[in-house]
C-alpha cells in the first residue's frame, strides 16, 4: 500500500516520484547532452524553474468515468487483445488490470476536467519552440481489482518536468503525469504517462545533402526463406513468379502457401516482362532519405496476371497513367542493389492519356 500512501499524500510531486521512476530520471540526466543544469535557459527563453514550478499542480481534477466498469467493455477488450483469462468472464469477473486507463478515457467528445495548469505548461513549451509531442512510456500500478458496477473517479497531477534533454528526435522536456484512479472512492490504481515535448531535430533529406552528406542508400529488402527465390531471380535479371504445384495458381508477392488451395509446394515461372499500369500513386510526402519526391509508385499488372509494386521509369511522374503499357528492366539503385522497375514503352513525346485511350485500353 506504499503507492496508495504516496498517492494520497498530496505533497509536492518531487516527493511522490519513487522507485524506478527516480532511477530513470537520473539516467536521463546523465544522458542529456543538452542539459545545462537546473538554471539553464531553454532555447525559447523559458527558465527551467518556471517549468518546474508546474510540478505538483493538477492536470485534471475530479474526473468521472463516462461508464461504470461494465461487462461489455471488458468483453470487447478481451476479444481485441485475444485475452481468454477466465478471471475476466463469468459472474465473478474482474476487469483486466491493464484496462485501467480505459475507464478514464473521454471518448471522442473528451473530458472537460483538464486543468488550466496543464494547458499553461503546454503553452509555455510551445512558445519556447517545443511544438512537437511524442508519448514515450507509461507505468501502471494496480491496488485492487475493478469489478462491473464500480464507479470510476480520477485526478491527475503533473508529477515531474525534466530538465532539457537532447534525444534523437530533438531537444525538449519530458513531462510525467500521474493519474490516480479510484473505484467508489477507494484508490484502485495509478497510471503514469510520460511525454516528450520537443523541437524536432530531423532535417529534410535535401537539407542534409546540401550540407554535403552522402545520400543514404535504398532500404534493404528483408530476405528470408519464403522470398529468397525471388531475390535470387532478381540477381539474374529474372522476375520470378511463384506457381502452386497443386493447383497451378500464380502468386505474387512470394508467400509460403497458396491462397487458392493452401498447397505449400511451389515452383517458379519467369515473367515475360510485359505489363500495364494497373494503378499508381505519386509520392510527395513524407520524404524518405533515399528517394527524391515527387515520384510515381506503380502497381503493375504483369501479362501473367499477377501484380507487383514498383517504380515506373522513362516517363515523368505526372505522366504516368492507368493502362499505360510498361516493360520490365533492372535498374541499379546503388553499389549493391539492382531492382526490377518498369519502363513506359510509348514515346516520351506522346501524350500519355491519348496513347492510352487510343491503344492499350
Ligand atoms: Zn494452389
Amino acid at each position: 500500500m506504499n503507492a496508495a500512501g504516496r498517492a494520497d499524500s498530496g505533497g509536492p510531486a518531487v516527493d511522490t516520484a519513487g522507485g524506478a521512476d527516480s532511477g530513470r530520471s537520473s539516467a536521463e540526466t546523465a544522458a542529456g547532452a543538452g542539459s545545462g543544469g537546473p538554471s539553464a535557459e531553454t532555447a525559447g527563453g523559458v527558465s527551467y524553474e518556471r517549468l518546474k514550478a508546474y510540478e505538483g499542480r493538477p492536470a485534471a481534477v475530479a474526473g468521472v468515468g463516462k461508464d461504470r466498469v461494465n461487462e461489455p467493455m471488458i468483453r470487447h477488450w478481451c476479444e481485441a487483445m485475444g485475452d481468454t483469462n477466465p478471471a475476466y468472464a463469468g459472474p465473478d469477473a474482474i476487469a483486466p488490470p491493464t484496462m485501467l486507463q480505459a475507464w478514464t478515457m473521454g471518448g471522442l467528445s473528451g473530458h472537460d476536467g483538464r486543468s488550466a495548469a496543464y494547458d499553461e505548461l503546454f503553452a509555455l513549451l510551445d512558445g519556447a519552440g517545443y511544438t512537437s509531442v511524442v508519448a514515450t512510456d507509461c507505468e501502471q500500478e494496480y491496488l485492487r481489482p475493478l469489478r462491473p458496477g464500480d464507479e470510476i473517479t480520477f485526478d491527475a497531477v503533473i508529477e515531474s518536468v525534466s530538465e532539457r534533454k537532447t534525444t534523437k528526435l530533438g531537444t525538449g522536456h519530458f513531462v510525467t503525469t500521474r493519474m490516480d484512479v479510484r473505484a467508489d472512492g477507494e484508490l484502485a490504481g495509478t497510471h503514469r504517462f510520460r511525454i516528450l515535448k520537443y523541437a524536432p531535430a530531423a532535417r529534410r533529406a535535401t537539407e542534409a545533402r546540401r550540407a554535403g552528406e552522402p545520400k543514404p542508400g535504398r532500404p534493404r529488402p528483408v530476405i528470408n526463406r519464403d522470398n529468397a527465390g525471388f531475390w535470387e531471380g532478381v540477381a539474374q535479371h529474372r522476375l520470378l513468379i511463384q506457381r502452386c504445384r497443386a493447383c497451378g495458381t500464380l502468386r505474387f508477392p512470394w508467400l509460403p502457401g497458396c491462397n487458392a488451395c493452401g498447397g505449400q509446394e511451389w515452383d517458379a515461372v519467369e515473367a515475360s516482362g510485359e505489363g500495364t499500369v494497373f494503378s499508381y500513386v505519386v509520392m510527395h510526402h513524407p520524404p524518405f532519405p533515399a528517394f527524391d519526391p515527387p515520384y510515381a509508385v506503380g502497381l503493375i499488372e504483369l501479362a501473367e496476371g499477377v501484380r507487383i509494386v514498383s517504380n515506373v521509369v522513362g516517363v515523368p511522374y505526372d505522366k504516368v497513367r492507368i493502362g499505360m503499357p510498361v516493360r520490365l528492366e533492372f535498374l541499379r539503385v546503388d553499389d549493391e542493389w539492382e531492382l526490377p522497375v518498369f519502363r513506359a514503352t510509348f514515346s516520351a513525346t506522346e501524350d500519355a492519356a491519348g496513347s492510352v485511350a487510343g491503344g492499350a485500353v
